[in-house]
């Protein structure tokens, strides 16, 4: 029998889990809880990420066996102590990771996507990209590095990881005598708010004792804004991937001196010049069409979603026994998706242009996986007589690009 990936099922599980959300948060009518445009772009972050997780999972795998292997400091065995002393000390990790990617520039830029979303649920957690998966994994190399055998490390970060996941909702109110111990719903909001008094606080994932300990502690008063202190004003896939590390680069640029340039890298996110993001999103985010306008055609970015979701969850339960090609193709494919549904839910110029070469990727591969890659030139001739006969683009423009006026 074949390797079957199991971690394919954390697809269905996440969308049921947010379906119930969005279903008891209707009935509690707070709708304002889901906006549509932040929840198609925080699921289209984090299909992008378990996507590319498949690639490179193994190797960091591998990366906790060599250390474990080649530098173990002690022998730890397993035992019940053992386990909950990992528990504790994963925790302890990610504290430190978590509290560095908030103070240090260069790993900020991975981890302010999982900040930009404002609006806190259960698609804010899938808000994780793959930079932050491989800064996190550098820091989790510390455990095995320590002794704690490498299975037992993959074991707890799904636990870890999986306990994350229920922190980011608004169903559950304030329990305050369980944040004595453990990270609530309402102790990760807290983390994820704007307001002057919740910055930089609360940077745990399971327990709260660290942040007691390290005094960022701090529990929810007023109901917190969600979000960054400088939102980032598009839901563009790419730019919202990439957007700090041209920040910096930027502010690296413009720095004189050694000293100067390594903080542009190493320093704080708080000293970031405020005037760099504007000059860079005018420099490559101009053909927006109009920011005022949203997709009337909603259900095309569903679907969309809904086949890429589909993919993608066959996609990791078969991963093991796919050739190359299927891979790269797969991985292509949803990864121009997920850039299309950016594009459409801001209206961009060239999306049409996109939109034509999926379509000519998916002829290709069908094509090559024939045998008859040698009539490459025929679905783009049939495209080009389609596009003059029937006036496709205009066709697309009247119906897909429907726009209506938001407030
Ligand atoms: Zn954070
Ligand atoms: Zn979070």
């Amino acid at each position: 029998m074949e390797h079957i990936n199991f971690l394919a099922f954390a697809m269905p599980a996440f969308f049921l889990f947010l379906f119930l959300e969005y279903k008891l948060i209707r009935r509690r009518k707070k709708p304002d809880i889901f906006n549509y445009e932040s929840s198609v772009s925080n699921i289209s972050i984090g299909i992008a990420e378990r996507l590319i997780n498949l690639f490179i999972a193994a190797s960091f795998y591998q990366l906790y066996y060599f250390i474990y292997n080649n530098y173990r400091i002690f022998d730890i065995p397993s035992s019940v102590l053992v386990w909950f002393a990992l528990i504790l000390a994963t925790d302890f990790v990610w504290y430190w990771y978590h509290r560095l990617g908030h103070e240090v520039n260069f790993f900020w830029a991975a981890h302010i996507v999982h900040h930009h979303s404002e609006e806190f649920n259960f698609t804010a957690a899938a808000r994780i990209t793959t930079f932050q998966a491989i800064v996190r994994t550098g820091f989790w190399c510390v455990l095995p590095f320590f002794g704690f055998h490498p299975k037992m490390v993959i074991t707890m970060l799904i636990v870890h990881g999986a306990y994350s996941f229920f922190t980011h909702t608004q169903l559950v109110g304030k329990i305050k005598w369980l944040e004595y111990v453990f990270v609530t719903p309402s102790v990760h909001g807290v983390h994820h708010a704007s307001d002057e008094k919740y910055l930089d606080k609360n940077y745990g994932d399971m327990f709260t004792f660290w942040d007691r300990l390290f005094r960022t502690f701090q529990e929810e008063e007023e109901k917190p804004k969600y979000g960054l202190t400088h939102p980032l004003k598009s839901y563009s896939f790419l730019w919202q991937h990439f957007h700090y590390y041209f920040e910096i680069f930027e502010l690296w640029k413009r720095s004189v001196g050694f000293k100067a340039k390594w903080k542009a890298i190493f320093g704080s996110p708080a000293h970031m010049d405020q005037d760099i993001r504007p000059i860079l999103e005018k420099r490559f985010l101009q053909d927006k069409s109009n920011p005022h306008q949203r997709l009337k055609f909603k259900n095309y970015l569903y679907i969309q979603l809904g086949i890429s979701t589909l993919i993608l969850t066959f996609f990791t339960y078969y991963f093991d026994v796919l050739n190359s090609f299927d891979k790269v193709f797969v991985l292509a494919l949803i990864v121009l998706t997920l850039i299309n549904c950016g594009a459409l839910l801001e209206q961009r110029k060239w999306i049409y242009y996109l939109e034509y070469a999926r379509l000519y990727m998916i002829a290709t591969y069908f094509l090559y996986e024939e045998d008859l890659l040698s009539f490459f030139l025929i679905p783009l001739l049939i495209m080009i007589f389609a596009e003059q006969l029937f006036s496709l683009g205009k066709k697309y423009q009247s119906i897909i690009l429907q726009i209506e006026t938001s407030e």
